[in-house]
């Protein structure tokens, strides 16, 4: 069977890990995290990044920092991951779920600002299979109506969004906040991990805080304060050395992952786009937006296609699978608040989407296969 996914081993790994275990410093913020963050900040031009144990804790770092109390609002696609919506439910905010486009899963720029109400305080895009959201709509509301932006950029990193201006920005450079995965199934990884990346100047020093527990340990260790005590609420956020060291052998390696994983992209675009099948779209990347690989989708016509689909290609040894599922209709939120909206782009993501296998290792004979497998599945579906 071909997985879905397969996490990728530089090699270095273990070398680095064993590197820190034996530096004796294997709790967080030392040699391992410093070099992986100055990375991240020098590259995106991120203003300030700090290593987490997760893309979800980022998010809760930022819903912190945002503080989003009892009675807020915030605005969150209602197609994506549970933790986007999580991390604000936690602080008391209400979510008001956005749909997506037709023909792209990312929240619809268009429809946001009628959503926007004297108790919104923040908008997260979600940069879908690390395609950009219209950050430049997105950043104007935000500026009109003066609400921050958190971008969840779990799947986002090395992607970009070109402005108006003809820019190239980093995703993830452009909201006061954003959060980034290097869960396994993201495109380097730390088995779990996460950052967060914070754009605004006026957040550094109280992140650092809630990032140590409320402490104001990090001033404290550059002198920058004579006594370090509890001056904040805040987490254990921070990943250990063994962690971050496991990270920087990603790092180092990650422009020749990024590299593979675009042009197998490109190989199941072109491939598929020459079936020439009526019964699923292609993604739609935006003359806006870079890709990077993260992810290889399909919309089939509708639910039973899209069943079929990941059926007939488990029968041919592969495996193929769907997310998510409209937040916006779940067990846990669908009776809160918006209940009975309707969202049918998200709902219509959430019966007919399906992601392919894409990973370091994957050939391009695989995806030889799985487009076989396409053309004789779709064959069969007359009319
Ligand atoms: C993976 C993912 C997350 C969660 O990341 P963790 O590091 O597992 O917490 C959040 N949002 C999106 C869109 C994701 O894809």
């Amino acid at each position: 069977m071909i997985p879905f996914n397969k996490p990728y081993l530089t090699g270095k790994e273990t070398h680095y890990i064993y590197d820190a275990v034996n530096s004796g410093k294997i709790s967080g913020n030392g040699k391992y995290t410093q070099k992986c963050q100055a990375f991240f900040e020098e590259q995106y031009h991120f203003k300030k990044v700090l290593l987490t144990t997760s893309c979800t804790d980022a998010l809760e770092m930022a819903a912190i920092l945002a503080n989003i109390k009892e009675g807020d609002e915030v605005i969150v696609p209602s197609f994506t991951f549970v933790s986007t919506a999580i991390a604000f439910v936690r602080q008391g905010a209400k979510i008001v779920f956005a749909d997506s486009y037709a023909n792209n899963p990312n929240i619809d720029a268009d429809k946001i600002e009628d959503l926007i109400t004297s108790r919104t305080k923040a908008i997260v895009p979600v940069h879908y299979a690390g395609v950009a959201c219209d950050m430049d709509k997105i950043m104007e509301l935000a500026e009109k109506y003066n609400l921050l932006v958190i971008e969840d950029a779990a799947q986002a990193i090395d992607s970009f969004y070109i402005n108006k201006l003809g820019e190239k920005r980093a995703l993830g450079s452009i909201g006061h906040f954003a959060a980034f995965s290097f869960h396994e199934t993201k495109n380097i990884v730390s088995g779990e991990g996460g950052m967060l990346a914070i754009n605004d100047e006026r957040f550094i020093s109280r992140a650092e805080i809630i990032w140590e527990k409320g402490t104001n340990r990090a001033e404290f260790f550059r002198g920058e304060v004579n006594k370090y005590g509890w001056v904040d609420t805040g987490s254990s956020f921070l990943p250990s050395e063994i962690i971050a060291a496991f990270l920087w052998a990603q790092i180092e390696n990650l422009s020749m992952i990024q590299e593979r994983r675009v042009s197998l992209w490109n190989y199941y675009y072109d491939g598929l786009s020459k079936l020439n099948i009526q019964k699923f779209a292609l993604p739609e990347v935006p003359d806006y937006a870079t890709k990077n690989g993260h992810m290889f989708y399909l919309t089939c016509v509708n639910g039973e296609m899209r069943d079929k689909l990941i059926s007939s290609l488990k029968d041919n040894g592969f495996h193929a699978v769907f997310h998510y599922l409209s937040l916006h209709s779940s067990e846990y939120y669908a009776h809160k608040h918006d209940a009975g909206r309707i969202l049918p782009n998200s709902d219509n993501f959430t019966e007919c989407l399906v992601r392919l296998p894409l990973f370091y290792e994957l050939n391009f004979e695989d995806l030889d296969k799985i487009f076989d497998c396409l053309a004789l599945t779709f064959e069969d579906v007359k009319g």
